[in-house]
């Protein structure tokens, strides 16, 4: 690990736009990433709401060099920190951090370059912050901005609530002449509200940027054999890549990690049952190394700020929209392209209706669920774009069609299902409502199961009503039945289904029902694009990577950290072959330009 105590100079440049190009090598701001710098410039507060990836800490890190004094940073995840702190040194920036990790020594050296103006950013814990003596010494100092990140963590509807953070109204009662600057990705207005009260932003600018990550191509497919999907998706797309794959059980994770670590990938379980150490050790490996991956309950995930994961897959049903998007928005954070891939079936929906029934609090709070859930079997089953779905239930408008979904790119087809529909629901009628999917499918095809003589369901008018229909077809009606909700399963009855309200008018003829065609190969989802363009050199790319993982391992930082993947892509596509021209690839400013040019442009020429 490096010392966070180890200074470089501050950074003396003031124009936010020179310090973008220079140190952080970027072009050009992404909107509105100027307006909100130049309102922390002249001092005035801000409150962002921005998508996972939309480039957040730009907002903050370049008013604080731009402005004199450091800037100091909220943030809650101690682990974090080091990471961060590591990036801004690689572009030469003045970083650094306090918290309980640190010898006393270490502590001692970096208050004396905070006092000596050396710093430009510093990287605080809440806890930390609010103790005396951290204020006392933040008295002291001459400070140009306080950045809260994550500050959703300060409201109490979340599910990240910190108490820490409620303390730290102390910034505006304490030093009301330091602008300040919160920032989030969760949108909701009661959480902004409360951000907004809580930290007394009343006179906050609130830049509120679209929740669309464009990057992320959303894929949902049919479970039917979830491993071998998996196995396939995971061997044409993601041979090599960091990725996330969610289940519901800690049992699940771990063996599914078990069975891809024999088929050949570095898979590493984690979930809250493992000791501290042994997640502590997974989640370092993922962090820290390329292509590992992480089979994880939705413990895992909160705060992992690492921009390459190229994939986030789904072997169980999320249980809301909220919680799919917040997982699978942990996907290319750097901008590149992802993968959201998710299967699932109609044995998710029993299963996950049956833990809702038996979890603890009131009918209405099950009822929120059921809704909740709804809402997510919706977006699984529409024949539309998924991301303008995704989007229009965070209120937000987004054209019909994004080209970067599983139906936009291949579109479903649907037929008229009506009349399959009133055959499944009057067989469900006719049976009493007391019969499982496989039975009443025997029913409707006219199997002699001795189930069928024993209930003599053989003399019913629907028994052999649905031979047209195969039993795949058949489990298809029924599944979209259940999750668009004319059919509710009954779990006191291990999987009944039974009829609801909504059914009447499709049974009366008064409406008409149109359904997926679920075929075989759109089962599989049809492949999609690698990040890497067609026609890159492999050698090269590959000889790239190896050179960026000495540099890291040198120095103990992640890849990530020497060069984004995106940075090494335009690598292997333009191939500069001098320094002018590598100075122009993104992400490359003066002090990366000097330190590993000439590294890179010597694998460039060997690969020539
Ligand atoms: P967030 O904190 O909002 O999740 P980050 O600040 O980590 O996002 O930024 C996400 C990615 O976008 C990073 O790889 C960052 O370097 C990149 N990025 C941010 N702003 C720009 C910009 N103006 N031009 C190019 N890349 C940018
Ligand atoms: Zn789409």
């Amino acid at each position: 690990m490096s010392n966070p105590a180890a200074g470089s100079k501050k950074v003396l440049m003031k124009d936010p736009q020179q310090i973008l190009q220079h140190v952080f090598g970027f072009p050009d701001f992404r909107a509105p990433q100027d307006e909100i710098i130049s309102t922390l410039v002249d001092g005035g507060d801000v409150l962002v709401l921005m998508p996972t990836g939309g480039g957040k800490s730009l907002c903050y890190q370049i008013p604080a060099i731009a402005r004199e004094g450091v800037g100091v940073v909220i943030s809650p995840l101690i682990a974090l920190m080091q990471n961060q702190v590591d990036a801004l040194k690689q572009l030469g920036v003045s970083a650094t951090f306090l918290n309980s990790t640190l010898a006393f020594e270490t502590v001692h050296r970096i208050e004396q370059s905070l006092r000596q103006g050396e710093v430009d950013l510093l990287y605080l814990a809440p806890e930390r912050l609010v103790q005396p003596a951290t204020l006392a010494l933040l008295r002291e100092l001459d400070i140009s901005l306080f950045a809260i990140d994550e500050a959703h963590c300060v409201s109490q509807w979340g599910h990240d609530f910190r108490a820490d953070y409620l303390h730290l109204n102390i910034l505006a009662t304490e030093f009301p002449s330091v602008p300040r600057i919160a920032l989030t990705a969760t949108a909701d207005i009661r959480t902004r509200t409360e951000i907004v009260s809580r930290l007394s932003l009343d006179d906050a600018r609130q830049f509120i940027v679209g929740f669309d990550r464009p990057n992320i191509r959303y894929r949902i497919a049919l479970k039917t054999n979830p491993r071998q999907q998996l196995l396939q998706f995971l061997k044409n797309e993601h041979r090599n890549d960091a990725g996330i794959i969610y289940c519901l059980s800690r049992r699940k994770t771990e063996e599914t990690a078990t069975w891809l670590s024999q088929q050949g990938f570095e898979a590493l379980p984690y979930h809250a049952g493992l000791d501290s150490e042994t997640r502590a050790k997974n989640q370092a490996r993922f962090l820290n190394e390329e292509s590992i991956i992480i089979v994880a309950t939705i413990a895992f995930g909160m705060g992992i700020d690492k921009p390459d994961v190229r994939f986030v897959a789904h072997l169980d049903l999320p249980k809301t929209v909220e919680s799919y998007y917040q997982e699978t928005g942990r996907a290319g954070r750097d901008g590149e392209a992802a993968n959201a891939w998710l299967v699932y079936g109609l044995q998710d929906v029993i299963k996950l209706r049956q833990m809702m029934e038996n979890s603890e609090g009131s009918d209405e709070h099950k009822r929120a669920e059921q809704h909740r859930l709804n809402a997510m079997l919706g977006l699984c089953e529409i024949t539309s774009c998924r991301r303008h779905a995704l989007l229009r239930y965070f209120d937000e408008d987004s054209p019909e069609r994004c080209g970067n979904c599983d139906t936009c790119i291949d579109p479903v087809d649907t037929w008229d299902g009506t009349e399959a529909a009133q055959k499944a629901l009057s067989a469900v009628f006719r049976t009493d409502q007391r019969f499982g999917v496989n039975h009443l499918i025997d029913v409707l095809q006219g199997s002699k199961t001795e189930k069928i003589r024993q209930f003599e369901h053989d003399k019913l008018s629907t028994f052999g009503i649905g031979q047209t229909l195969d039993i795949n077809q058949w489990r298809s009606v029924f599944r979209q039945l259940v999750a668009r909700g004319y059919l509710s399963v009954d779990l006191e009855r291990y999987g009944a289904l039974r009829l609801e309200q909504k059914c009447r008018p499709l049974l009366k003829g008064e409406q008409q029902i149109e359904l997926r065609r679920d075929s075989g190969k759109k089962a599989v989802a049809r492949q999609t694009k690698t990040p890497l363009p067609e026609d890159i050199n492999v050698g090269l790319w590959e000889a790239l990577r190896e050179c960026r993982r000495l540099f890291a391992e040198a120095q103990g930082v992640p890849p990530y950290v020497i060069f984004h993947d995106k940075t090494l892509r335009e690598m292997a596509e333009q191939m500069p072959q001098n320094t002018s021209e590598f100075g122009l690839l993104t992400g490359v400013g003066e002090r990366k330009l000097e330190k590993y040019s000439e590294a890179f442009l010597a694998v460039i020429q060997e690969a020539l």
